[in-house]
């Protein structure tokens, strides 16, 4: 061998060599491609399926019936391609288990015979009560079995006051201008399942009927809303204490153990008193939830494991 021909060689040997490793680090970009659309369809089918589990739960709460009906839709407005899902709704437990999966095609590894991979993806929502809220309106109710639908009269009038408690309650301070900023807006800071808070005394009738005129009044939906159909963020939603008694002497501290929602048909405004009307309505709220509470109707969800 000349040494022109060994340099040849050499060249020759390095392009075979420069050549096989390119090919391998392509093959292996493309497959990393396919790596990619994967992570991103099963990303996707989890957010897909995590939501209609959710949503599955809210939907357990008030009109258990239509729960396979509400996942199946929010799945197909929100994801395409799925294979069917299965969906177990346990009433007893309040879950909604929701799994999903999507056959996804190979771009690249196809070049090795495989074709699609299958992406699966599996949620559980549960309802507990809620345990604590942001937002409580200054009045409380006793605590009782609440029936769906049913009126019920949040704060009674003077005559029927127990010692000068006519539910009342003082959160986050005392007096007239609280009470009332509380009721417009919702109480901005947090009670929870056994607080202790002090009866708010007195007829705050005027105070008490303009607020719930407002509140009833700010529903600008179309159409109005009503105790069973409404919007979630409807002015006429409020979520109030309920209480193991409202029969204390004055300003008094009454135990809180759990929450309950009414939706407000307005206020009575006769011979000096005021007297808020609200429909009893099952409600999902935002808050921490319990399972070791009684069950007022105020439920928070969440996925679990
Ligand atoms: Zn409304």
């Amino acid at each position: 061998m000349n040494i022109p021909s060994l340099f040849k060689s050499k060249k020759g040997t390095t392009f075979v060599f420069f050549a096989i490793i390119l090919t391998v680090i392509v093959a292996f970009a493309a497959l990393s491609v396919d790596v990619g659309v994967i992570a991103f369809e099963k990303a996707k089918l989890s957010n897909t399926v995590d939501a209609a589990a959710l949503a599955g739960a809210q939907e357990l709460v008030t009109n258990v019936s239509n729960t396979n009906n509400v996942v199946n839709n929010y799945i197909a407005k929100n994801n395409s391609g799925l294979n069917e899902s299965t969906i177990i709704v346990n009433e007893s437990e309040r879950s909604v288990k929701v799994t999903s999966s999507k056959t996804v095609e190979n771009n690249f590894a196809k070049v090795f015979g495989n074709n699609s991979q299958d992406v699966i993806a599996t949620a559980k929502a549960k309802v507990e009560n809620i345990s604590a809220l942001n937002g409580c309106r200054p009045i409380a109710v006793i605590k009782q079995t609440f029936v769906y639908g049913n009126i019920y009269v949040l704060k009674e009038g003077a005559s029927d006051g127990y010692n000068g408690n006519y539910a009342a309650i003082a959160l986050g301070g005392n007096g007239g201008s609280t009470y009332e900023d509380n009721l417009l807006n919702g109480y901005s800071g947090t009670i929870r399942v056994g607080d202790k808070i002090p009866t708010e005394t007195g007829v705050i009738a005027q105070k008490t009927f303009t607020s719930i005129q407002t509140l009833v009044s700010r529903c600008n939906h179309t159409p109005p809303c009503t105790y069973n159909y409404y919007n979630k963020n409807c002015s006429r939603i409020i979520f109030i204490p309920v209480v193991n008694t409202l029969y204390v002497n004055g300003k008094k501290y009454v135990d809180v153990v759990g929450f309950a929602t009414f939706f407000l048909e307005g206020a009575v405004n006769s011979g000096g008193q005021a007297d808020i009307i609200g429909r009893f309505i099952t409600y999902h709220a935002d808050g921490e939830t319990s399972p070791d509470i009684n069950d007022y109707g105020t439920y928070g969800i969440k996925l679990v494991k």
